[in-house]
């Protein structure tokens, strides 16, 4: 046993791995001096559309952009309603209101920390009305038209889509998912009677390249996949100021392209992401082995029989959250929250008027929730450690715990 500290990240590893093919695309860059454009980014485009299963995906400078040029291009007009959860990053919402609209947020499932279906019925049966004439919802206290519902696809494991998809249906929704936590997750659907890929079960989706992400750029950069031409065409123009072509705005756009280094970048990594997809499932698994014993005092994720889960993030749920990181972070463990305060209950979020209690799932989780250490390197031996620590730090935040483990 090494008493080496065990990051919550490690980065280093595998960028250390590939650093050669790496340098590779940086040099053959710098030689062509192909920075913006160009057919690296097409390339990167075409494979990430295959790696998902939809015939479109456009590249561009973050996952944030994606969501925001998604919700546009899909036809969310300024000022509708866009429904998604209070417990994600701040830019799900973020990109809603950017898009023009109000982010409407409904509480997740105490289980998978994602949208809870029922939430979402029960918010379009008792608070919004059917325009027969306009076919669309209209959420009866504004009189706007709610347009869109973003489930997020959190920590890796997609949300309950089939019963999201059938709830759009009925009100004439628009399903973008937020995809920027689960390139590869899966879902096993019903209703098409076969596993399906994140990004490809909404009218467009938003994935990340935050370095961080499963697959990560070396910088900023995202994406938009999408079945429908038109929505991708749009899409292609916003993330370049409007352009049909050079000089010719039809519309008022933004700089959101996806560089051609990171496109490169990305393509190599591409090709590894199903083993390190593969490599994180190994690691949950051991970890619920390893937690299955103490299974009373830390809960690990679960995952419904529909999901196939890559686990961006391993998040389990303990008491005394506080007092848990603080002495795993003096055990030298790293770990992460995500996310310690709900969206609604956020300063920048105060003008939507929400007040604590609204969402009670969300608001308990958010105090017990703790992500461990989680990527494809993570090896068993740190994986003991981080649990047999984990198993003391429980211990001895809860007094009646410790006095048990004293007793045997
Ligand atoms: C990372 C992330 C985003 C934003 O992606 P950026 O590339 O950082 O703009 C959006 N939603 C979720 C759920 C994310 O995890």
């Amino acid at each position: 046993m090494t008493n080496s500290n065990i990051p919550f990240l490690d980065l280093v590893t595998l960028h250390a791995e590939l650093e050669g093919e790496l340098c590779a695309i940086l040099r053959s860059s710098l030689r062509t001096a192909a920075f913006v454009g160009g057919h690296t980014v097409e390339t990167f485009e075409a494979d990430f559309a295959k790696f998902c299963g939809t015939e479109y995906c456009v590249g561009v400078g973050s996952g944030t952009d994606a969501l925001r040029f998604a919700l546009i291009s899909a036809g969310v007009a300024p000022d509708s309603i866009v429904i998604t959860v209070p417990n994600t990053f701040i830019a799900t919402a973020e990109a809603i209101s950017q898009a023009g609209a109000t982010p409407h947020f409904v509480d997740v499932d105490k289980r998978t920390y994602n949208m809870d279906p029922e939430q979402l019925r029960e918010f379009l049966e008792s608070k919004c009305a059917w325009d027969a004439i306009g076919k669309r919802t209209i959420h009866t206290a504004t009189g706007k038209h709610v347009a869109a519902v973003v489930p997020v696809h959190l920590y890796g494991q997609m949300a309950d889509m089939d019963a999201i998809s059938e709830l759009a249906e009925k009100y004439n929704l628009l399903v973008i998912e937020d995809a920027c936590q689960a390139h590869g997750s899966q879902y096993f659907s019903e209703r098409g009677q076969r596993w399906r890929t994140s990004g490809s079960i909404g009218k467009a989706a938003a994935f990340s390249f935050y370095p961080g992400k499963n697959l990560g750029a070396c910088g900023e950069a995202g994406a938009i996949t999408t079945n429908d031409p038109q929505l991708a065409k749009r899409a292609r123009m916003l993330r370049d100021h409007g352009q049909s072509k050079k000089y010719y705005h039809d519309l008022e756009g933004y700089n959101g392209r996806l560089d051609s280094i990171q496109a490169g970048f990305l393509s190599v990594k591409l090709a590894h992401l199903a083993t390190w997809n593969a490599q994180r499932q190994a690691n949950a698994a051991r970890y619920n082995e390893l937690i299955g014993a103490l299974a009373d005092t830390i809960e690990p994720p679960y995952e419904p029989s529909w999901s196939r889960a890559v686990f961006h993030l391993y998040v389990v749920e303990v008491a005394d959250r506080d007092a848990v990181q603080k002495l795993l972070g003096a055990s030298g463990i790293g770990t992460g929250i995500h996310y310690p305060i709900p969206l609604h209950l956020q300063k920048a979020y105060e003008h939507l008027g929400y007040e604590p209690g609204a969402f009670p799932v969300t608001e308990k989780a958010a105090e017990r929730i703790i992500s461990l250490p989680m990527y494809p390197s993570l090896t068993a031996e740190q994986q003991e450690r981080v649990v047999s620590a984990l198993r003391t730090a429980v211990q001895s935040s809860n007094p009646d715990l410790a006095l048990a483990a004293n007793v045997k």
